[in-house]
């Protein structure tokens, strides 16, 4: 069995969300202590409703744009568990589905805030924690719309970019305190609710994909990856994993795609 995980103590946020919750097992399942923040009290029960008894872990609601507030959960972790080992810093925000041309600027400013500058203010705050104990390693949420843009989503693809540069850059900072920082890129990952939400979205929007229903959204989309299918919530976290995982050592500022070619 894996042993990787077994007595470590791992923030996710946005554990109430679909990335989130199967993290939230799946780390659980291989002995981790987990501390699951988001700011949705409901999803986050939702979460520890699905999630076994068996498992060390608390929830804490936790909006990451509020930098006092993270601060005062960090210190509660530490109180609760001793120490923070990992970070999953996954929280994130997709915005609306809209032109450039008629993107609204307040949604941009919201995407931005909770996607950059939320991502930032847990990474700072855990990393000091690390920085204290000696070391620790972070992981965080980006998307391969980072790095090619997806149409209709010019906050969301803008606030993924980001978080790819910000990795690179906390990673140069934090190496020399043991504190490894990598991302992660998923592309299109399903079944669930943003799979079909995306579709049916951009089945309105119209170009590039110029299809009228979600199904054949979809297709087209799929129709475009090497592999010819989508990737499943386990892919994602098994390359999550590695990245957190000692497997990864010798590994800091890198963006592993998991987007099937
Ligand atoms: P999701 O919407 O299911 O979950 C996101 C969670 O973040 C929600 O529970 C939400 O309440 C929480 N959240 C939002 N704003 C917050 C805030 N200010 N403070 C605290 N929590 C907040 O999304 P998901 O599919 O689980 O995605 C998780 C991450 O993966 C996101 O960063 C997303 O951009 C990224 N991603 C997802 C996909 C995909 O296909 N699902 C692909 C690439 C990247």
């Amino acid at each position: 069995t894996d042993q990787r995980f077994v007595g470590k103590v791992l923030v996710i946020t946005g554990a109430g969300g679909q990335f989130g919750r199967a993290a939230c097992r799946y780390f659980g399942e291989r002995g981790a202590r987990v501390a699951a923040l988001d700011q949705n009290a409901e999803a986050l029960e939702g979460t520890f409703a699905e999630i076994s008894d068996g498992m060390d872990s608390k929830g804490f609601v936790c909006d990451v744009t509020n930098a006092s507030q993270v601060a005062s959960v960090v210190e509660r972790i530490v109180e609760r568990f001793g120490r923070i080992d990992l970070l999953w810093n996954n929280a994130g925000y997709q915005g609306k589905i809209q032109s450039c041309l008629d993107y609204d600027p307040l949604d941009f400013a919201s995407v931005m805030n909770i996607n950059v500058t939320g991502m930032f203010i847990v990474l700072q705050a855990v990393a000091r924690q690390m920085k204290q104990q000696g070391g620790g390693v972070i992981v965080n949420t980006a998307s391969v719309a980072g790095m090619r843009g997806t149409p209709g989503m010019i906050a969301y693809a803008s606030s993924k970019a980001a978080i790819l540069t910000m990795t690179v850059n906390a990673a140069k900072e934090l190496a020399r305190f043991h504190i490894r920082v990598n991302s992660i890129s998923p592309a299109l990952i399903g079944p669930g609710y943003m799979w079909d939400r995306q579709n049916a979205l951009h089945a309105e929007l119209g170009p590039p994909y110029y299809a009228d229903t979600a199904e054949k959204v979809g297709e087209a989309k799929i129709n475009a990856v090497p592999m010819q299918r989508v990737g499943s919530l386990e892919e994602v976290l098994q390359s999550t994993a590695f990245l957190l995982s000692s497997e990864s050592s010798y590994t800091t500022g890198i963006n592993l795609v998991v987007d099937g070619g």
